[in-house]
């Protein structure tokens, strides 16, 4: 009658000897009484080094406890399944184990010792970690990953893709990726699609997407099918790259090349022009002195010095692009700003503008001089232009000071006009070149110019404007610093 159960058992013994899970038993003391090979496999030890000793002996003695506590569980006839722990191989390294615990009962249904499967998941625990670790990267990449399926629906949505397109992944997933797409080149997508589903990559596309609020984004494309572990196409994951600086810098090379260009010619025009004009204006103010002219050819006379005056004028302030080759020096900026408004004295004077001067300061800068009278010529040829007839301009020399990193000391000088004032949304453009509200008799240079020389001398200028019907004008401020490198000489 013993051979059924012998044989049983020589099935059961074969069974944990072939098993890929270490398989150990304790006695009711919890003392080890068999090791399979797996368990001599994954944690290094002889059956004869370890039966006898106790079942939480190579526990790492930190969760020994914790351990100790799930043993008395078993005593209570509870069963634990695919509990996650740790061991200690003999060599000293960690094992990332799974754990199945159950009671041996005897036939009177008596607890006399329990058993032990212990699987061996470090591989899978790295696995697991790998998936994490990808999930981080994909979460804290500044480009949109957005996967979607083949009918075109999105399937997840990363944080690079809310901050792209303003929409969050609960908002999305499960919607058509068409909503990023610009109705105009909804065609785009069923290209795609095709393309992907013959398995092909599409790389550096670049296109233009939607965001939520509506506005368009300039992105670069590489998407990418999704295959099963069967190798079917399953859909597609797409990177997306906010091109749109990438692209603004390019629009501004390509205007500083077309302003490079404007600069070299105005220059060469102005050079022209200046050498004729210098030898006109000569020769028509003999011609004034002549004795013998009529009353009425010295009117004409004064007609042309006042005309070609208004050239030269033009020629300085607008074609002039101040080409100053001499070396920086010391100079009084409140010199420069008497000088300069002499400059403007007849214009204004014809349309009853005043000017209010309140100089505080000499304001002893180091710098190119000429450059400097460019930038006052262009601040107050604009306040003039604004100004209506009895208008108002204060222009205000005082010694001020700037904090950056540390405290510079310098001059302030404000430029104030009641003239008309600046739209708000034209604010940003003011020193953009040829930004120009003034049709054909603007050249959009002036402010441009201005910032460049303010720049170049180590200097800021800002602006307050209003153009509310009651309380209408421009505030330019200018900050010069007084020690400054200006070329390679120190200020
Ligand atoms: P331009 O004078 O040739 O138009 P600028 O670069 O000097 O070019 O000025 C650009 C624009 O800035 C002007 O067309 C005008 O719209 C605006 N602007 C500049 N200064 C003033 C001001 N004081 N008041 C009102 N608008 C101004
Ligand atoms: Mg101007």
């Amino acid at each position: 009658m013993a051979e059924p159960a012998l044989e049983f058992e020589s099935y059961l013994t074969a069974i944990i000897e072939s098993s890929e899970d270490a398989i150990i038993s304790a006695d009711a003391q919890g003392r080890i009484q068999s090791w399979n090979p797996a368990a001599v496999r994954m944690f290094g030890y002889a059956p004869g080094e370890v039966i006898g000793k106790p079942a939480t002996w190579f526990i790492p003695s930190e969760r020994r406890a914790e351990e100790e506590a799930l043993l008395n569980r078993i005593r209570s006839g509870e069963r634990i399944e695919n509990y996650e722990a740790q061991r200690l191989r003999k060599d000293g390294t960690l094992v990332e184990v799974s754990v199945s615990m159950s009671a041996i009962k005897s036939f009177a249904g008596g607890i006399v010792g329990a058993s032990m499967i212990l699987r061996d998941i470090t591989q899978a625990k790295r696995m697991e970690n790998a998936d994490s670790l990808l999930a981080a990267i994909v979460e804290s990449s500044d480009d949109a990953i957005v996967s979607k399926n083949l009918d075109g629906f999105i399937t997840s949505w990363n944080q690079g893709a809310v901050r792209m397109f303003g929409y969050l992944p609960e908002e999305v997933i499960g919607k058509s990726i068409l909503l990023l797409i610009p109705a105009e080149l909804h065609q785009e997508e069923a290209r795609i699609l095709s393309q992907l589903r013959a398995g092909k990559r599409i790389e550096h596309y670049e296109t233009t997407r939607v965001r939520k609020d509506g506005s368009l984004v300039d992105v670069s494309l590489t998407i990418s099918p999704v295959r099963n572990a069967k190798g079917q196409i399953i859909g597609a994951s797409k990177i997306a790259r906010d091109v749109s600086q990438r692209k603004r810098s390019e629009e501004a090379l390509r205007r500083a090349e077309k302003l490079a260009l404007a600069g070299r010619m105005a220059a060469t025009v102005a050079h022209e022009i200046n050498n004729p004009l210098a030898a006109i204006t000569n020769l028509v103010y003999l011609l004034g002195r002549d004795p013998s002219l009529s009353a009425e050819n010295r009117r004409r006379v004064e007609i042309i010095e006042q005309e070609l005056e208004r050239v030269s004028s033009i020629a300085r302030q607008t074609l002039g692009f101040y080409r100053d080759n001499s070396k920086p020096s010391e100079f009084r900026l409140a010199a420069s700003i008497d000088e300069t408004l002499k400059l403007f004295d007849r214009r204004m004077l014809s349309r009853k503008i005043k000017v209010i001067k309140e100089i505080k300061t000499d304001g002893i800068l180091y710098g190119f001089q000429g450059e400097l009278r460019q930038v006052l010529a262009n601040v107050l040829a604009n306040a003039i232009d604004a100004c209506s007839e009895g208008g108002q301009i204060r222009v205000r020399l005082e010694a001020g000071h700037r904090w950056n990193n540390e405290c510079k000391a310098g001059v302030r000088l404000i430029i104030a006009d009641n003239g008309c004032g600046i739209e708000p949304e034209l604010k940003s453009k003011l020193f953009e070149p040829f930004f120009t509200t003034k049709k054909e008799v603007g050249t959009g240079l002036g402010l441009w110019l201005v910032s460049s020389l303010i720049a170049k001398h180590g200097g800021s200028i800002q602006v307050r404007s209003s153009a509310h019907s009651g309380r209408h004008g421009t505030v330019f401020s200018i900050f010069l610093p007084l020690q400054h490198m200006v070329g390679n000489q120190a200020a």
